[in-house]
């Protein structure tokens, strides 16, 4: 770095230090030699002219570049690096240098706009160190216009905050899925229904609600065991799930072996042949059921019910009325009932 002084040049004549009055003592005391301070710095500091050449370069930086002071001083500073310097930092030194005004780098948008690194070898690869850059103006004492640059290391501040997003985003999952089965859970089903009802209101389309039930799942448990059962319901959730193709439809397990299916801009008769589908999706797992006759395996009954909601429609209501039927019919079936007749089902 070259040579700058805090102190005063010292006379030929000035007392030696231990002459000095002990006021002046503290005083000297207090004065540093402004290079050590620099290149004790735990940040990069570094300063150039209106061309944008190196005035000064400290040891932070010489550590993380890999480059020598020497081989820093008055030379463009994009020219210094063998690397690219990301042009949104030229375009911010360049802006500081003409308009005099400061920036800090974002370091949510430029995590890495010099080619530094943590642990600097030669020839190594690995990532850039994450930076958090100000670019202030500045003055020489030959009222030169000049820019201040200094740079702190942020690895560990967005490391920190990697960790507590990726924590908040399993603990989002976690609120939102049920446990056994990795489907939606009834906390995320509510809310999600809330909104596909009002989506579909306001933009007049059909919507469609399946709820479906296993057959006969109390005397599966009895004869072959709770542990047996939840691993049918997790075997039945991914079947429904395995169905599924659009990001707007959802299945979530509404409780115990209940399920339930939301699926937007489905017509009546599409909705049917869906809920079809769902039927086999479970049937064609031939799972054994000794106690449910007459198929002797697990089967599940649906209820549907489609239409566009009106404000006083509850088509969980209905669908739940239409499974009943389904149940009443004798079970492995979809009963559909379109929004209006559903209606009059549940008046009866
Ligand atoms: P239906 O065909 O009329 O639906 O008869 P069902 O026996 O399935 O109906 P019911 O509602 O009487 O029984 C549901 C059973 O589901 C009761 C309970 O033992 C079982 N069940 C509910 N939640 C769980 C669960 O998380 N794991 C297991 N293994 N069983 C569950
Ligand atoms: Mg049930
Ligand atoms: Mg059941």
């Amino acid at each position: 770095m070259s040579k700058i002084s805090a102190t005063a040049p010292e006379s030929p004549t000035a007392p030696s230090f231990s002459t000095l009055p002990a006021a002046s003592m503290q005083q000297e005391a207090k004065r540093f030699d402004m290079d050590d301070i620099f290149n004790s710095l735990n940040l990069g500091v570094c300063v150039v002219d209106a061309d944008g050449k190196v005035l000064l370069w400290n040891n932070w930086i010489a550590k993380h570049s890999g480059i020598k002071e020497a081989d820093a001083l008055n030379r463009q500073f994009e020219k210094v690096f063998s690397e690219s310097v990301s042009p949104a930092f030229l375009t911010a030194l360049k802006n500081t240098l003409a308009y005099r005004l400061p920036v800090v780098l974002s370091t949510a948008l430029h995590r890495t706009p010099l080619p530094l690194y943590n642990a600097f070898e030669v020839n190594q690869q690995q990532p850039r160190m994450y930076q958090s850059i100000s670019i202030t103006p500045i003055q020489s004492q030959l009222n030169e216009p000049c820019c201040l640059i200094q740079i702190t290391d942020s690895s560990t501040s967005i490391k920190r905050e990697k960790i507590l997003r990726s924590h908040s985003e399993i603990l989002k999952k976690e609120a939102t899925t049920d446990s056994l089965t990795d489907i939606c859970n009834r906390r995320f089903f509510d809310a999600h229904y809330e909104m596909a009802v009002a989506d579909a209101k306001r933009q007049k389309h059909p919507l469609s609600i399946f709820m479906i039930d296993i057959d006969f799942f109390k005397s599966y448990n009895d004869y072959y065991g709770h542990i047996a059962g939840d691993n049918v319901i997790k075997q039945v959730a991914a079947a429904l799930k395995s169905q599924l193709s659009r990001a707007t439809d959802i299945v979530a397990r509404y409780g115990g072996e209940e399920f339930v299916l939301v699926m937007p801009h489905l017509p009546q008769e599409i909705a049917e042949q869906f809920a079809e589908r769902l039927r086999n999706a479970v049937f064609n797992l031939v799972i054994p059921h000794i106690n449910s006759a007459p198929f002797h395996q697990i089967t599940i009954s649906i209820g549907l019910c489609t239409g566009i909601p009106k404000n006083s429609d509850n088509m969980l209501n209905k669908a739940d009325a239409a499974l009943y039927q389904a149940k009443q019919k004798g079970r492995n079936q979809c009963i559909s009932l379109p929004l209006c007749e559903a209606e009059e089902y549940l008046q009866q």
